[in-house]
């Protein structure tokens, strides 16, 4: 039996960008990852489901869930706190199983530091694939105008230096189409294969 840890695919990207919404179709035809359910301080909103999209915690409950060192990451968005519970995570990629996040930036760098055999997947807008064309192309836009984009766009560039893969959310089946092959070609890497049938081999060597 071969007996190998799960993955951890961080999906994160700009506010805005559409993560969730990537997220979800990516989980309507991928059964095998997991979804790590994070905990937060927000309300719950009409739709949703205690436990599916997330577990609804008060300020005093999450705040000794941070004091018990139960998160592998949180931050505070808009006011919120949000966080991923490390039990979870951990238990189920000890189980060979893998596990998909999806949290913002200030999170993801977070889980780098600890966790950096994780797999950072960065999702971008398609507005900054258009402005690097633009830019490489040619520039006709007003001094002021292109500069205030650039601003922008870079720091949304220079977060993108912690990860492993960008993706381009121009449309949502292709995106989720990209990350399901960054999960596949993840599972093919030298090392991660060469182990595996190490373990197997001294297994079967006694
Ligand atoms: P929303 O309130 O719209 O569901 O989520 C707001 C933001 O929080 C999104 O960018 C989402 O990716 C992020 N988020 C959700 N769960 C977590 C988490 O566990 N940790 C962090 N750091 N961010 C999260």
């Amino acid at each position: 039996m071969i007996e190998e840890k799960g993955i951890l695919f961080v999906l994160s990207g700009p506010s805005g960008v559409g993560k969730g919404t990537v997220r979800k179709a990516l989980f309507e035809l991928d059964t095998e990852l997991q979804y790590s359910i994070s905990m937060t301080t927000r309300d719950i909103r009409h739709g949703e489901t205690e436990g599916v999209d997330y577990f609804y915690k008060t300020k005093q409950e999450f705040e000794n869930l941070i004091a018990d060192e139960k998160l592998l990451e949180y931050a505070q968005y808009v006011g919120n706190y949000y966080g991923t519970p490390r039990d979870y995570v951990e238990e189920t990629l000890e189980k060979g199983k893998d596990v998909f996040l999806e949290i913002e930036v200030q999170g993801a760098l977070q889980v780098k530091k600890n966790f950096p055999q994780g797999v950072f997947i960065f999702l971008i807008p398609p507005s900054l694939e258009e402005l690097k064309n633009r830019i490489v192309g040619r520039g006709t836009e007003t001094e002021e105008l292109v500069k205030n984009r650039l601003l922008e766009a870079k720091k949304e560039i220079d977060m993108m230096d912690a990860y492993d893969y960008v993706v381009v959310n121009d449309r949502i089946e292709s995106a989720v189409e990209k990350i399901q092959s960054i999960v596949r070609s993840e599972h093919c890497k030298r090392e991660r294969v060469a182990r595996e049938y190490k373990k197997a081999l001294e297994a079967d060597l006694g």
